[in-house]
């Protein structure tokens, strides 16, 4: 690596679409494909279905977009491979899923266990991960995992015993930003990793339920810290082993739709602010970020940004995924989405 926050023009963040399938139920109901992608340049256009070709389709440009016909291993390849190497070497790098509710944000990070070719980013990394410490010589793994949940700018642990307890963000010299009291567990293998994320989403589950929530409305990070020690003796001098840690953030953020428009009160209102607060201080941070010119990159403005503040720039990457629906009556949000990735690329 180069030296420290160096990188300017946005090398080391990238933002990929995915547009997932029209599902057999828009299908039945005679709804109409409205995007277009074309894989060789990065290109999507959107038609206005209430335009009949009178308007022309907004086009925007992408580093790589990602069709109906795309598969979970072709995106794990392309999208999230690079970043997990990184990891490996001890940098830091962060996967977002970004989108509409109903996009595919959760079928592209976890996707489904079975069978195998369904899989996503998280589970994906898991077995990329091991099989690389399996066939890695002459180095020491540690590897740990956490798994936690920021709702309504409060922060709670998907895997601690009593996950409704709200976590606190400090910030130390030595370790930077971290969430006080985090459970994290060290876990040797696939089989070990997958446990502690299904514990994570069950407790999930179970707190959205209690406390009358919808999971959509929260932003869940997955985070692998893997740490590993090479020992080379070079001649008489011995230094002692080289400890390098890298950080892997999996991120399934909470769904982008506009909400509050439609008369929201009370609680649903306050969700639907921070959402739209958290997700545009995310934006701004990356298109800092991409920038490259700006010296103040806002991470304080959300409980996400300052989280993740270690893990977005200086020496990391991240990718953006961004989710599509196809059908028309998607329209706007599918222009919102473009729009938010063309800003943060
Ligand atoms: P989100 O997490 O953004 O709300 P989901 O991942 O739950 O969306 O996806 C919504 C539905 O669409 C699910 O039934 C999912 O299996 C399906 N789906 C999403 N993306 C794809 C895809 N690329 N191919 C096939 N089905 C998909
Ligand atoms: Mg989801």
């Amino acid at each position: 690596g180069s030296g420290k926050g160096k990188k300017h023009g946005g090398e080391c963040v990238k933002v990929v679409v995915r547009c997932r399938p029209l599902a057999s139920k828009e299908i039945a109901d005679g709804r109409q494909r409205i995007v277009d992608m074309d894989s060789q340049t990065g290109q999507v256009t959107v038609r206005n279905p209430k335009m009949d070709l009178k308007e022309p389709p907004k086009a925007f440009t992408f580093d790589q977009v990602f069709d109906w016909n795309s598969t979970q291993e072709q995106v794990y390849e392309d999208a999230a491979k690079p970043i997990v190497i990184s990891v490996l070497e001890g940098y830091n790098g962060t996967v977002f899923a970004y989108g509409q509710t109903g996009t595919g944000k959760t079928h592209t990070m976890e996707g489904r266990d079975e069978p195998a070719d369904q899989r996503g980013i998280i589970p994906n990394a898991f077995e990329h991960i091991f099989a690389e410490i399996a066939q890695t010589e002459g180095t020491e793994f540690l590897v740990r995992a956490s798994f936690l949940e920021i709702y309504n700018e409060e922060i709670r642990d998907l895997l601690a015993k009593n996950p409704n307890n709200k976590l606190e963000l400090k910030e130390s010299v030595e370790t930077g930003v971290y969430v006080k009291d985090l459970t994290s567990f060290v876990v040797k293998g696939v089989q070990e990793i997958r446990n502690v994320l299904l514990v994570g989403k069950k407790n999930r589950t179970v707190g959205a339920t209690l406390m009358n929530q919808d999971s959509s409305r929260s932003h869940s990070i997955f985070s692998i810290t893997i740490e590993t020690s090479t020992h080379i003796k070079a001649g008489p001098k011995d230094d002692g082993p080289t400890i390098r840690v890298g950080k892997l953030n999996l991120v399934d953020l909470a769904g982008s739709e506009r909400q509050g428009k439609t008369g929201a009160t009370g609680d649903r209102l306050k969700e639907a602010t921070n959402i739209n607060w958290s997700l545009s201080a995310l934006g701004n941070v990356i298109s800092a970020l991409v920038d490259g010119k700006s010296g103040h990159i806002p991470y304080r403005d959300s409980k996400l940004t300052r989280l993740l503040q270690d893990s977005l720039g200086g020496n990391t990457k991240t990718v953006m995924v961004a989710n599509l629906g196809p059908a028309d009556y998607n329209f706007d949000e599918t222009v919102s989405t473009l729009r938010y990735a063309n800003r943060a690329k």
